[in-house]
C-alpha cells in the first residue's frame, strides 16, 4: 500500500515543515527549545527522504544519545513506513556505529576482528590494578587519586583526542614548565606534578593492557572509528545522510567522527545548547560553533512552538534558564492551556517529603484516574542515591514503581559470569575474562595461584588461559595436581564454546549448554541467598541473546543488492556475514545502555524513578522533581552551577501537565541531619513574585481533567464514548 507523505506531514507547522523538507545536500542545523519537536522533525526527515527523495534506508544514518533512544526511533519510524523499510536503517549511538564498522574493517585501523569491548567497570578495575604499585607512595604522600577519578582523567584525556603517548609530551611538560619556577614556593605544585606523573604512567600501563588483551574500551571505539572513517570513510561507510539528535551533548572524538563522516555526505543535527548537560563527560557544546566553521555553507532552522507542556510549566522552567546570563536567547511559546502553576513545596524532613509524594501521586490518580495512570508520574533525581525514601513510600502507599537506569542489568555479578565465558571464547587473550570465568564457579585458583598465572604469562607474552591450556609443562607455576584437574576442565568448558561458536550454535543455545556444563544454578544455590532471582535474571539473558539472534538474521538478509555490487573493494554484506554470531551477541550486551532490557510494557503500569541525565528527550505528564535544596541543585561538588541550572531545566521540561518542586529543610547526610535551603536557581525567581510557582497543590475541578487531556492530547472519557456513539448512528 502506498504510503501518502503529504498526510503525515500534515501534522507539522510551517517551520517544522520547512526543516523536514529543506534541502539534503546543505548541511542543517535545527535548533530549538525542549518539545519542539525535534526528535520528531528528525523522524519525519527521514520519512520524507526514503519516500519523497526515493532514498534507499540502507544509505541513512541517524545518531540517538542512548540505544534505547534509538530504537525507540526504529519503532516509531516502523509504525509508519513498515518494518520492510526500517530493518535495513542504520540506527545507534556514536558508539554502537563505531563498534559495527570497526569489526567489519578491523583490517584497516590495525585491530584483530574479535576485540573485545571493556565497559567502564571492567576498565575501572584494570586501572585499579595499575595504581596498586603506587599505593604506599599515595598514602605517603597524602596524594588524593582514587581509582576512579584516574579513570575519569584518562577517559577525558581520551575523548579530547589525546593518546597515552600525546598526553605525556604535551600534560606533563606544560606542568615542568610551572613547576621550575614556582616549585620551592608552592608545595601544591610539586603535589600536583606527583599525581600528573602517576596519572600518565598509568595511562600509559592501561593503553598497552587494553592493546595486549585485545580490547577496547568505549573511548577506543570513537577513536578507532575517528581514524577509520577519516582515512577510509569512501569504501567503508555507504551511507549518504547522517542525522544526529541531541547533538549539544556530543564531545571532541564523537565530533570529530561525524566530520569525517559527513564530509561529501549530507548532514542534519538537531540539538539545544540549552540542554548540554554531559560537560562533565567532555561534551563540548562549542560543537555547535564549530560545525558552523567546518561547513561554511550550514544552514540553521530556528523551531519555536512548545508542544509539550503547559504554558504555565513552559514560563516557569523558561524563567529558570533565563537566569544563565550567559545563554544565547531563543524564543519559545506554546499555544497549549496555561494549567496549573507548578507546585513548590517544603518540608520538614525527607521522609515527611517522601510521604507527600507518595500522597499526591495517589490523590491525583484518584481525581484524574480517567485520565493518568501510574506509568504517566515520573519523579526525577538529581543522583541516584536520592531514591531510597522515596521508593520506602511509595512501596507504604501501594504503589508500583521502577527505575530507569538505576537497574544495570549488565552489570550483575552472573550475568557478568557467564558473558566471561562467552567473551573468552571469543577472544582467549582477553584476560580480565578469564580471571573471572575461572573463579566462577570456584575451582580452588585461589588469588595467589591466580597473580603467579599472570605474571607467568606476562613474562611468556601469552595470554592467561594460553598458560592454563598448557598447564602440564614445566612453564607453569607450582600448581597442586587437583587444582591442575579443575585448570584443565576450565579449559575443555572454552574449548567446547569455541566449538559450539565455530558450528554457529546460537548464543541463547550456548549460555544453556554453558550453565549445564558448569553447574552455574547449583553454584548460585550454594553461594548466594537471593540465588533464585539471579537464576532469573541468567534465563533472561538467554531471553536477551535470543532477541539479538532474532534481529541478527533479520537484518543481514536485508542488506541491499546495490552494495553487494558497490565498486568498494569488500562489500559489506560479505563482511558482516563473516561476524560470528556470538560475537554480535556480544557487542549488543557490551553497548546496551542502563536500563535498555526493561521492556516498555512493563514500564506503563508503573510510576518511573530516573536521573535528571536519563531523563534526556522523554516526556511524562506529570513530573515531581524532590530535593530542589541548594546542596543538591547545584549538586555541591559540581565544576559548571550553569550546567546543574541547564539539568533542572531539562528535568522541569519533561512535564506535560503537572510540575512539582520539592525539599526538605532538615536531611539526613551519612547519618547526620544537615540543615538545606531551597535551591537558588528556583529562590531566585520564586522571590520575583511574579507568579511561577504555586505553594498550593492542585485542586482539581471537573474543567481540569479538560486541560490536562487536551495538553495530553489524549480524550476524556466520555469524550470517546460520545464518538463512539456518533459512529454507531
Ligand atoms: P527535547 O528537546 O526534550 O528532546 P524535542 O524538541 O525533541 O524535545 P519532541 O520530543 O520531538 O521534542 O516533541 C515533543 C512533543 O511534542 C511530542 O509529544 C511530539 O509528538 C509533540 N509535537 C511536536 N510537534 C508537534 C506538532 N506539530 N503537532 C503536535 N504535536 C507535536
Ligand atoms: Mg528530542
Amino acid at each position: 500500500p502506498s504510503i501518502d507523505v503529504e498526510h503525515i506531514l500534515r501534522s507539522l507547522n510551517p517551520q517544522q515543515l520547512k526543516a523536514v523538507k529543506f534541502d539534503p545536500s546543505v548541511p542543517l542545523q535545527i535548533l530549538a527549545g525542549p518539545g519542539s519537536g525535534k526528535t520528531k522533525v528528525l523522524i519525519s526527515r527521514i520519512v520524507h527522504l526514503i519516500l519523497s527523495h526515493k532514498i534507499s534506508p540502507s544509505s541513512i544514518c541517524a545518531v540517538t544519545f542512548t540505544n534505547k533512544a534509538a530504537n525507540e526511533m526504529r519503532e516509531r519510524l516502523t509504525k509508519i513506513i513498515g518494518k520492510s523499510q526500517t530493518s535495513s536503517l542504520q540506527m545507534g549511538t556514536f558508539h554502537s556505529l563505531c563498534a559495527r564498522f570497526l569489526r567489519m574493517y578491523s583490517h584497516h585501523v590495525d585491530l584483530e576482528t574479535n576485540f573485545t569491548i571493556c565497559d567502564a567497570d571492567e576498565s575501572k578495575k584494570l586501572i585499579a590494578a595499575l595504581l596498586k604499585p603506587y599505593k604506599e607512595y599515595i598514602v605517603e604522600n597524602d596524594l588524593t587519586l582514587a581509582e576512579g577519578q584516574v579513570a575519569s582523567v584518562i577517559s577525558k584525556a581520551k575523548a579530547k583526542g589525546y593518546s597515552a603517548a600525546t598526553y605525556c609530551q604535551e600534560i606533563i611538560p606544560s606542568l615542568k614548565n610551572t613547576s621550575k619556577s614556582k616549585l620551592s614556593l608552592d608545595p601544591t605544585i610539586q603535589e600536583k606534578k606527583c599525581v600528573e606523573q602517576i596519572m600518565a604512567e598509568v595511562y600509559t600501563g592501561y593503553e598497552q593492557i587494553l592493546k595486549q588483551n585485545n580490547a577496547l574500551d568505549f573511548d577506543d571505539l570513537l577513536i578507532y572509528g575517528v581514524r577509520l572513517f577519516s582515512q577510509h570513510s569512501e569504501s567503508v561507510l555507504w551511507c549518504k545522510h547522517i542525522l544526529v539528535d541531541e547533538f549539544q551533548d556530543t564531545n571532541t572524538m564523537q565530533y570529530e567522527l561525524m566530520k569525517s563522516i559527513a564530509i561529501k555526505r549530507c548532514i542534519t543535527i538537531v540539538g539545544d545548547p540549552d540542554q548540554s548537560i554531559y560537560g562533565w563527560r567532555s561534551a563540548e557544546v562549542i560543537n555547535l560553533s564549530r560545525m558552523r566553521e567546518d561547513f561554511s555553507n550550514t544552514h540553521q532552522i530556528l523551531l519555536e512552538q512548545n508542544y509539550r507542556s503547559t504554558a504555565a510549566i513552559l514560563r516557569a522552567s523558561l524563567a529558570i534558564v533565563a537566569e544563565d546570563k550567559k545563554r544565547i536567547q531563543k524564543s519559545l511559546h506554546t499555544s497549549n492551556p496555561l494549567g496549573f502553576s507548578p507546585f513548590i513545596g517544603q518540608f520538614e524532613s525527607e521522609k515527611e517529603e517522601a510521604a507527600f509524594i507518595a500522597f499526591e501521586i495517589k490523590r491525583c490518580a484518584a481525581n484524574m484516574g480517567d485520565v493518568l495512570r501510574w506509568g504517566d508520574f515520573v519523579v526525577l533525581l538529581r543522583f541516584n542515591a536520592l531514591s531510597r525514601p522515596i521508593e520506602s513510600a511509595l512501596q507504604k502507599e501501594g504503589i508500583p514503581c521502577r527505575i530507569l537506569g538505576g537497574h544495570k542489568f549488565f552489570e550483575r555479578m552472573e550475568v557478568k559470569d557467564i558473558l566471561s565465558y562467552l567473551q573468552l571464547a571469543d577472544n582467549p587473550d582477553f584476560n580480565p575474562a578469564f580471571i573471572r570465568a575461572i573463579k566462577s564457579p570456584a575451582r580452588g585458583t585461589g588469588d595467589k595461584t591466580l597473580s603467579e598465572i599472570a605474571s607467568r604469562a606476562a613474562d611468556l607474552k601469552i595470554s592467561q588461559l594460553q598458560l592454563v591450556e598448557n598447564i602440564h609443562d614445566n612453564k607453569t607455576p607450582d600448581i597442586k595436581p587437583p587444582i591442575k584437574r579443575k585448570a584443565a576442565s576450565f579449559v575443555q568448558t572454552i574449548r567446547f564454546l569455541r566449538k559450539l561458536d565455530k558450528e554457529n550454535v546460537l548464543p541463547s543455545e550456548m549460555i544453556r549448554k554453558l550453565v549445564n556444563s558448569i553447574n552455574y544454578e547449583d553454584y548460585l544455590r550454594k553461594t548466594q541467598q537471593d540465588w533464585e532471582s539471579r537464576w532469573e535474571n541468567v534465563q533472561e539473558l538467554i531471553t536477551f541473546a535470543s532477541e539479538v539472534e532474532s534481529d541478527v538474521t533479520s537484518t543481514t538478509k536485508k542488506l541491499p543488492l546495490e552494495h553487494l555490487l558497490n565498486e568498494a573493494e569488500e562489500t559489506t554484506g560479505v563482511a558482516e556475514e563473516r561476524q560470528s554470531i556470538l560475537r554480535q551477541f556480544l557487542q549488543a550486551s557490551m553497548l546496551s545502555s542502563e536500563g535498555d532490557n526493561q521492556s516498555e510494557e512493563e514500564g506503563k503500569e508503573k510510576v518511573t524513578l530516573s536521573t535528571c541525565h536519563a531523563a534526556k528527550g522523554l516526556e511524562w505528564p506529570v513530573v515531581i522533581v524532590p530535593s530542589v535544596d541548594q546542596d543538591t541543585f547545584p549538586f555541591y561538588r559540581t565544576e559548571d552551577i550553569e550546567e546543574e541550572r541547564r539539568l533542572l531545566f531539562v528535568a522541569c521540561t519533561r512535564a506535560q501537565s503537572l510540575l512539582y518542586i520539592s525539599y526538605s529543610l532538615r536531611r539526613q547526610v551519612a547519618g547526620k541531619t544537615k540543615q538545606k535551603k531551597l535551591s537558588d536557581f528556583v529562590s531566585v525567581i520564586h522571590d520575583k513574585n511574579e507568579g511561577y510557582f504555586s505553594h498550593d497543590v492542585p485542586r482539581f475541578l471537573p474543567q481540569d481533567r479538560a486541560v490536562i487531556s487536551n495538553v495530553l492530547r489524549r480524550p476524556l472519557p466520555d469524550e470517546t464514548d460520545v464518538l463512539k456513539k456518533l459512529a454507531e448512528m
